[in-house]
C-alpha cells in the first residue's frame, strides 16, 4: 500500500478532489504529517468517512529510531530505520543559539570522497521528501526538546537529490507545516556547480556550504572525485556569484588532514582562492575512518591554521566538535551497524 507522505501536496489535493472532498482538507492533512502523525486515527479534525477511505487506500507509516547515542554534551546520535529496512543517520547537537539537527538526504552516497565513511559503498537510493521532514519530526519527538536549525549535513549529496531536497524545504518552511526559517537551515554540497546556481534561484535564503578541503585542483581530486567534473577554479566562480547575488555568506568546510592540508602554503593558496569573497572556514580536524588511514590534524595546529587565516583576512573557525565520545562522523554508525 502506498504511504501518504510519498504524494507531493499538489497530488494530494488532486486526491482528495476526486474523492469530492473540499480543497481545505488537503492543508488539515498535511498539518496532521508535519505533526508527525502516524496514522490517520489520530487526525480528530478529518471525518470519519474520509478517514476510513484514507486507510482503505494509503498506509500512513513512519521510519523510526533504531538507536540512539547520547553523549556527555547532549549530543545524540540517531540510527533511523526506513521503511524499507535501509539505515541513516542524524546528530541532535545543542549550540548557544539553539538546537540543530543534521539529517541524511540519501542511504550513502555516490561521490566517493577518500575520508568520508557515508561513501564506503555507494548510494544506496535517495530519500523522499517525506523521509528527510521525518528525520526531523522523529528525532524532535524522542529528544523532547524544539529544534530550530538544521542543517543538510548527514548521509548524501543533497544536490544529487535535488527535487525530493527542495520539496522538503518548502515542506518544512510553510507555515503549515514546521515554519522554520531558511535563514536556519544550511545545505552542504560537495561542488556540484551547475546546481549551485539553481539552489541560489530556488532557496536564496537558504545558508549554502560548500566541502573545500583542498585549496588546488590538483589537491582536491585527490580527496573528491567529484572535483573531476567540477573545477576548483569554476567553483569558486559560482560561489563569488552567488555569495554577491544573495548577500549571504558562504560557509568553506576544509577538514584538515595533518601534513596534506593544513601547511603553511596551504593558508597562503586558500587566502588567495577566497580573498574579498563574504565567506567563512570551517575547519575540523579530519575524523579518523579506519578504512583510509588518513589522520587528522591536532586541536593546536588547527586553532593555528585558524589564526593564519584570518590574519590573512579570511574569517576562519574551528568547529566545535561535538560528541567525539560517540560515533559522531556521518556515516560511521550504520556501517557499523549493517
Ligand atoms: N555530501 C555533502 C554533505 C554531507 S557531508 C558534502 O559533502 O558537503 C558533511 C561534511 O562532513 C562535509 O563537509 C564532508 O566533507 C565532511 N566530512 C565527511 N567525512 C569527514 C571526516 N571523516 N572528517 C571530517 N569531515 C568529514
Ligand atoms: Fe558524499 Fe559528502 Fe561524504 Fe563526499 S563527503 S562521500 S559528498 S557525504
Amino acid at each position: 500500500m502506498r504511504n501518504i507522505k510519498e504524494l507531493s501536496r499538489q497530488q494530494l489535493a488532486e486526491w482528495l478532489k476526486e474523492q469530492g472532498q473540499p480543497a481545505y482538507r488537503e492543508k488539515q492533512l498535511f498539518r496532521w504529517i508535519c505533526k508527525g502523525a502516524s496514522s490517520f486515527d489520530e487526525m480528530t479534525d478529518i471525518s470519519k468517512d474520509l478517514r476510513s477511505s484514507l486507510s482503505e487506500h494509503f498506509s500512513c507509516e513512519s521510519i523510526s529510531v533504531e538507536l540512539v547515542q547520547i553523549s556527555k554534551d547532549g549530543t545524540r546520535k540517531y540510527l533511523l530505520k526506513l521503511i524499507d529496512g535501509n539505515f541513516v543517520e542524524a546528530v541532535f547537537m545543542k549550540y548557544e543559539y539553539g538546537n540543530t539537527l543534521c539529517i541524511s538526504t540519501q542511504v550513502g552516497c555516490n561521490m566517493g570522497c577518500v575520508f568520508c565513511a557515508s561513501g564506503i559503498g555507494g548510494k544506496i537510493r535517495n530519500l523522499y521528501a517525506w523521509e528527510i521532514l521525518d528525520e526531523y519530526l522523529v528525532c524532535r519527538k524522542e529528544a523532547g526538546e524544539d529544534i530550530n536549525h538544521i542543517v543538510l549535513m548527514g548521509m548524501g549529496e543533497p544536490f544529487d537529490n535535488y527535487d525530493n531536497v527542495s520539496e522538503f524545504l518548502k515542506d518544512i518552511h510553510d507555515p503549515d507545516g514546521i515554519g522554520l526559517s531558511y535563514r536556519n537551515i544550511t545545505l552542504s554540497t560537495s561542488g556540484i556547480i551547475r546546481k549551485i546556481y539553481t539552489f541560489a534561484d530556488d532557496f536564496p535564503q537558504v545558508n549554502l556550504a560548500i566541502s573545500l578541503h583542498a585549496a588546488t585542483q590538483e589537491e582536491r581530486e585527490k580527496l573528491m572525485p567529484v572535483a573531476k567534473g567540477n573545477r576548483l577554479d569554476d567553483l569558486i566562480k559560482a560561489c563569488r556569484a552567488v555569495s554577491e547575488k544573495t548577500r549571504r555568506r558562504i560557509t568553506f568546510e576544509y577538514a584538515l588532514i595533518a601534513g596534506q592540508n593544513d601547511r603553511d602554503e596551504d593558508v597562503k593558496k586558500l587566502s588567495s582562492l577566497l580573498s574579498g569573497m563574504l565567506c567563512h572556514i570551517n575547519l575540523i580536524p579530519l575524523n579518523p575512518v579506519a578504512e583510509n588511514g588518513m589522520q587528522g590534524s591536532t586541536k593546536d595546529a588547527a586553532m593555528q591554521f585558524a589564526s593564519k587565516l584570518e590574519k590573512s583576512g579570511i574569517p576562519a573557525t574551528v568547529r566545535r566538535s561535538l560528541g567525539r565520545d560517540i560515533d559522531a562522523a556521518c556515516g560511521q554508525l550504520r556501517k557499523k551497524h549493517t
